[in-house]
């Protein structure tokens, strides 16, 4: 299993006191590659579309590396011990672009057409409030 922005996966190894610890490779495009235990890792899910990521800090310069996973390598990477989850949500803001993104072209001809149309639109000025004028 490999890793955009990984030099590789994950190796269990032994440490002194005969416990097996998992430890990722990765690489800092500063620094190099490096190795982690697995608890460095945070995987990440987005609860808006379901994007996976993984995220950890370069041990030498801090820099904090967000890579995109694909589904099948976040499932593989769940099932690594002591690796970190969080789920989040994009901004409200983009949620407004995504709302803005679900309106067609037609509806934007139509709304152009219904602004040109002068009664109309002094139709809609007759309307409002004249407190709003
Ligand atoms: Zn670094």
């Amino acid at each position: 299993m490999r890793f955009p922005g990984t030099d590789g996966a994950w190796e269990a190894v032994t440490d002194q006191q005969g416990h097996v610890r998992t430890r990722v490779r990765v690489a800092c495009e500063r620094c190099g590659a490096q190795q982690l235990p697995a608890r460095a890792l945070t995987l990440r899910c987005c609860e808006d579309d379901g994007a996976t990521s993984v995220r950890f800090s370069c041990t030498r310069c801090g820099l904090v590396h967000v890579t995109a996973v694909a589904p099948e390598q976040a499932s593989a990477l769940a099932g690594v011990d002591d690796v970190g989850f969080e789920s989040w949500r994009r901004p409200s803001e983009q949620a407004l672009t995504d709302a803005a993104a679900s309106i067609t072209e037609a509806e934007i001809d139509a709304w152009r057409t219904m602004l040109d149309d002068d009664e109309v639109v002094g139709d809609a000025i007759e309307s409002l409030d004249p407190g709003t004028r």
